[in-house]
């Protein structure tokens, strides 16, 4: 059953209109990354390039008929990105705006800092990354290495990220860091990239390229004491903590996400296997049918991340969607034929992102890890 009220339902509609312009983007943004910066005129970018500033630092909330949004919540940014990815995964990734950084300043940033992210990203389209993988560490964010000390009387950033999403083209960057081992030695500092110190390059990839994943190096780079996320809160507050609260309220998005990914996949087979009869027809409406079914667990895991933060469920829709999204991606594939991929470039296109998604945010297996805890502890599927 659908959670989807009449604004939210107004919102999906005005996405999915501005996505038509991503898909008309998409194969050229894949070959060439760069070429973002020729669309920041599209409205599902400028929209995108506030998405998840708070409304009290928004200059100018962008409307839907009578409706204001402004992706600060879960349920709203699941909706709104599924749209977008369904247009194209790589343009909603390579848009300027605070993403997830966003979601991180919001949660840990004090007034001051707010003012100074939130107020950059209302000034001007701007890029932001958020960087916590590291090159041996992978998903596991608790491991990290990357060292914030104490030299000479100022804090110093030393270590390395890999697969940063817009690392080598953002202004600013959110970089997870330890001070001391253990969980409570985590936290988080906002960076101008501009610092002596950072090094960001693009990787190649197959998948999601318009997100053009980086490898940062982190050489000693001067932090400002001010620009250490959650400076006002205790550090169990601001360490794993915090951390795990973040990915909880993004989890959901992910799984929105790879969720676009599988629509577009059906979408497209729908419209290339028109005449599909017999069993190819039966297989295609079973895929629109599970879409369906994923879709309201999306949304419901959502709703319940923005009511309780629990991620349990999100981990849930994560993996169901990541797993969907390659089904469906394969199954066209399979029903389009032989070469399938060789002569629809927009559906080889959709295999490799749905290969990639499966490893944003934690793989099935970190998700299906979580989830047990969830089962365990009560707190899911009771
Ligand atoms: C398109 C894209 C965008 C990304 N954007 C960002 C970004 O903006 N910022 C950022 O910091 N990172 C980003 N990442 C990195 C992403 O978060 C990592 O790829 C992810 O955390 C997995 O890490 P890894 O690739 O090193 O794999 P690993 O964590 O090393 O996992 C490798 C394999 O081992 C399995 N595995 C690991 N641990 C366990 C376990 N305990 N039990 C069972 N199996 C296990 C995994 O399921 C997986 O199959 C991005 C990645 C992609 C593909």
């Amino acid at each position: 059953m659908s959670v989807l009220d009449g604004r939210l339902t107004a919102l999906r509609g005005q996405a999915r209109e501005w996505a038509a312009d991503f898909r008309a983007a998409a194969l050229e943004l894949d070959r060439d990354p760069g070429l973002v910066a020729d669309h920041l005129d599209l409205p599902g970018v400028r929209c995108l390039s506030t998405f998840g500033v708070p409304p009290a630092f928004q200059v100018d909330p962008p409307t839907v008929g009578p409706y204001r949004f402004d992706g600060t919540n879960g349920l709203e940014r699941a909706v709104v990105l599924e749209e977008f990815a369904a247009g194209d995964i790589g343009m909603t990734l390579a848009a300027p705006g605070p993403s997830m950084s966003g979601v991180l300043v919001a949660k840990l940033g004090d007034q001051e800092q707010q003012e100074w992210f939130f107020g950059r990203m209302t000034a001007a389209p701007t890029w932001t990354c958020f960087a916590l993988t590291e090159p041996e560490r992978g998903s596991d964010a608790s491991a990290l290495s990357t060292a914030l000390r104490e030299e000479d009387g100022e804090l110093r950033l030393t270590g390395a990220k890999r697969y940063v999403g817009n690392a080598a083209r953002a202004r600013y960057a959110a970089v997870f860091a330890r001070t001391r081992p253990g969980p409570l030695g985590v936290t988080a500092v906002l960076l101008d990239t501009e610092a002596e110190g950072y090094h960001a390059e693009p990787l190649d990839s197959l998948g999601i390229r318009g997100a053009q994943i980086g490898a940062v190096t982190l050489n000693g780079v001067r932090v400002d004491r001010d620009r250490v996320l959650g400076r006002h809160l205790s550090p169990a507050r601001r360490g794993i903590w915090a951390s795990l609260q973040v990915f909880n309220e993004l989890r959901p998005s992910v799984a929105a996400l790879a969720l676009g990914i599988a629509g577009a996949a059906h979408a497209y087979v729908r419209e290339h296997y028109a005449g599909a009869l017999g069993e190819d027809r039966d297989r295609i409406e079973v895929l629109g049918g599970r879409i369906a079914a994923t879709r309201a667990l999306v949304h419901r895991a959502a709703a319940a991340v923005d009511a309780t933060g629990d991620g349990y469920l999100a981990s849930a829709a994560k993996a169901r969607a990541c797993a969907l999204a390659e089904e469906t991606t394969l199954a066209a594939c399979d029903l389009l034929g032989p070469a399938a991929r060789l002569s629809h470039p927009l559906l080889d296109k959709l295999v490799r992102d749905a290969r990639g998604v499966e490893f944003m945010e934690g793989t099935r297996n970190i998700q299906h890890l979580n989830l047990f805890q969830g089962m365990r502890s009560g707190r899911v599927g009771a």
